[in-house]
């Protein structure tokens, strides 16, 4: 039955962690609390744990001690219904191997519906995009290369943000109403009470003003959508905060008392004076500037002139998805020959030992770990490594690069020809990008994205000391208050986000390590191509009705059996997911998902490629095969049709 409503109810909740019977029946009492008669859709933001199986615990990165079953499989088996539609990006703590299967985005069980590695989908009026896993830069410019049997690198590096994933969503130009993200936008920390949030979270401060605080390609995605609202989770507190963009200022309004307090301001675009100075843009509202030790090198809308020749400028703007992942690679980069040049010298004084800080994980060691804090604060380590757990030094450079936090960007960089003669000795990651004819990136929003402010919340976990839900209405940014919209909505897909993952399907490269990702060819290049491919999608889904996303659910992996043991090392075999197949057959690309069988089968009695600390790690550690019949599906690793009926649920 159709009912007027004049928002979409919507309720925001952080870390799940898997405890879902718990979550709906708490939603279903807040939403009763504030008289809504239902919940037309809930966001999670990651560390879902959509485990089926126990076998899926073999593929998410969780220390055994800490391995819950949690109670998705529930809903997995169809034993529990999701009460709420619900949909979630992915986190660090997911069962990455069935995350996998759905890349492009699908049911994870009936009415829970899993985002994929990026996407935007339409809910009723609101078009939400989201992005799933954390930041970690090392891994950013690599290809999806995990696939199972995962080594213990592997099972970490499976949920870190991808480059081209990026590259697709910055390629958006229509609004966006809401974002989501596990980890937080970079730099967003500034435009809310970021004293508080220092004062309460032990080791942010520190961490925020190194730059190791937050998602620097979330914060590209959000200065491109600049939506309406964006929502986070991971950092296991409740923070609000309002971001003005273009350098609008932000003034008081009435907003609903039941929203942050910070929210309740509206953005005004200052008119320009012709004799004043153009205004800087502004990342920050004016109320709340961001100190002045903080440097945000990586959010900010201004592109930053590289030094060196021309050439060389066009060298290293070229190539990468947005300029905060080039200012961020670029420092990488630049701090590493710095490194190198150091260490030359020191090397000539007989010195050694380059200390491993920052950023880079060392081998054998988590570094996106889990403090499970069930109300206490994280160590404070700092570089999204809140694990207890020192890095040992290390004396050369891993394939990943070593960050010393002991040099930074902002020392002068040596000397050319000194870095050229080292530039040679790196790995081949840190070649000079190349040229892919374009020019400098161009920065600018899209004509049609006009709006001037972003709400943000992030949200606790549960059982933790902040709040880890939120109930409130949201409209679209192009509506007036009049506006009505008759709910029940429907989860659709996006006509620019179709043709975006057509151009794109090609560029897509799995399960190899060594593939190197195909180079940005450019806005210019991918605008032409998106509307070449929205005529595409018109033609061959809109008008043939195709939109509505299918509710054709089906499960592939088998249900949760109590007799294998939570802490069971056997990881399954890839299962192709009959969703990734039927999506990629709707929208004309090839399902690289789909490996052939002999394909399947050699991987996993090749077991895991070895890790970098030196063993298999948590896969089976070698020959045998999947124990088929538990973690196997009979062979096929093809999913199993109950017959529970498409379209329905
Ligand atoms: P997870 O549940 O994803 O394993 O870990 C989240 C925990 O790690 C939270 O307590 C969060 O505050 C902490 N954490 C995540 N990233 C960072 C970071 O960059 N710095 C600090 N200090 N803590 C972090
Ligand atoms: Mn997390």
């Amino acid at each position: 039955m159709l009912s007027e409503v004049d928002g979409v109810r919507v309720a925001v909740v952080g870390c799940a962690h898997g405890g879902f019977e718990e979550i709906y029946s708490l939603l279903k009492a807040e939403a009763e609390a504030k008289g809504w008669e239902t919940i037309d859709l809930v966001i999670i933001g990651g560390d879902f744990q959509a485990l089926r199986n126990a076998n899926d615990a073999a593929c998410i990165s969780v220390p055994a001690k800490w391995k819950s079953m949690g109670d998705f499989h529930n809903f997995y088996s169809g034993q529990s219904v999701a009460p709420y539609l619900t949909i979630f990006c992915g986190g660090n703590h997911e069962a990455s191997n069935y995350m996998f299967e759905l890349y492009y985005g699908g049911w994870a069980a009936p009415n829970i519906y899993y985002l994929g590695a990026a996407n935007v989908v339409r809910f009723g009026p609101l078009r939400i995009s989201a992005m799933s896993g954390i930041w970690k830069g090392y891994d950013f410019r690599k290809p999806h290369f995990e696939r199972l049997p995962y080594n213990s690198d592997d099972l970490h590096s499976v949920y870190h943000v991808r480059e081209l994933d990026i590259r697709k969503l910055m390629q958006i130009r229509n609004p966006v109403d809401i974002g989501l993200s596990h980890d937080w936008p970079r730099g967003i920390e500034y435009s809310g009470d970021h004293r508080e949030l220092f004062r309460k979270k032990r080791g942010f401060k520190e961490d925020s003003e190194h730059g190791h605080l937050g998602n620097v390609a979330a914060r590209d995605v959000l200065d491109r959508l600049r939506p309406a609202y964006w929502f986070s989770a991971h950092l296991h507190v409740k923070f609000a905060a309002a971001l003005a963009h273009d350098g609008a200022t932000l003034a008081k309004i009435a907003f609903p008392a039941d929203q942050p307090a910070v929210w309740a301001v509206e953005a005004r675009t200052p008119i320009p004076s012709p004799k004043a100075p153009a205004p800087a843009p502004a990342t920050t509202p004016a109320s709340q500037p961001a100190p002045k030790e903080y440097n945000i090198p990586m959010v900010s809308n201004v592109v930053r002139q590289a030094s060196g020749t021309a050439e060389s400028n066009l060298n290293a703007w070229n190539n990468f998805a947005s300029g905060g992942a080039l200012a961020f690679e670029r420092q990488e980069r630049e701090a590493m020959l710095q490194r190198m040049a150091n260490k030359s010298k020191s090397e000539s004084k007989q010195e050694d030992s380059v200390k491993a800080k920052g950023d880079q994980p060392a081998p054998g060691i988590n570094q996106d770990e889990i403090d499970l804090d069930s109300g206490n604060e994280s160590s404070g380590t700092g570089s999204g490594n809140p694990s207890p757990v020192k890095a040992p030094k290390l004396s050369i450079p891993s394939s990943d690069g070593v960050w010393d936090s002991e040099v930074t960007a902002e020392e002068p960089l040596v000397d050319r020809a000194l870095t050229e003669g080292i530039r040679d000795k790196l790995p081949a990651s840190f070649a000079r990008p190349q040229s892919s004819g374009q020019s400098v990136r161009n920065k600018t929003v899209p004509t049609a994205i006009t709006n001037k402010l972003t709400r943000f919340l992030a949200l606790d976990k549960p059982h933790n000391r902040d709040p880890f839900m939120h109930l409130m209405k949201i409209t679209p940014i192009q509506s007036t208050a009049a506006d009505v919209f008759s709910a029940p909505f429907c989860l659709e897909y996006d006509k620019e986000w179709l043709a975006i993952t057509r151009v794109f399907a090609d560029e897509l490269t799995l399960g190899d390590a060594t593939a190197k990702v195909p180079a940005d060819k450019g806005e210019e290049y991918y605008k032409a191509r998106i509307l070449e491919e929205e005529a595409w999608v018109e033609e061959n889904l809109v008008k043939t009705w195709n939109m509505l996303i299918p509710h054709n659910f089906q499960p592939s992996a088998p249900n949760f059996d109590p007799e294998v043991s939570l802490t069971t090392t056997d990881q399954p075999p890839e299962y192709t997911n009959s969703q990734t197949t039927e999506f990629c057959k709707l929208i004309g690309i090839p399902n690289k998902f789909d490996l052939p069988e002999s394909e399947r089968t050699a991987r996993m009695d090749a077991g895991p490629r070895p890790s970098r600390a030196g063993n298999g790690g948590h896969g089976r550690g070698g020959r045998g095969g999947p124990r088929r019949g538990r973690g196997g599906r009979g062979g096929a690793g093809r999913g199993v049709g109950r017959g529970a009926g498409r379209g329905h649920w």
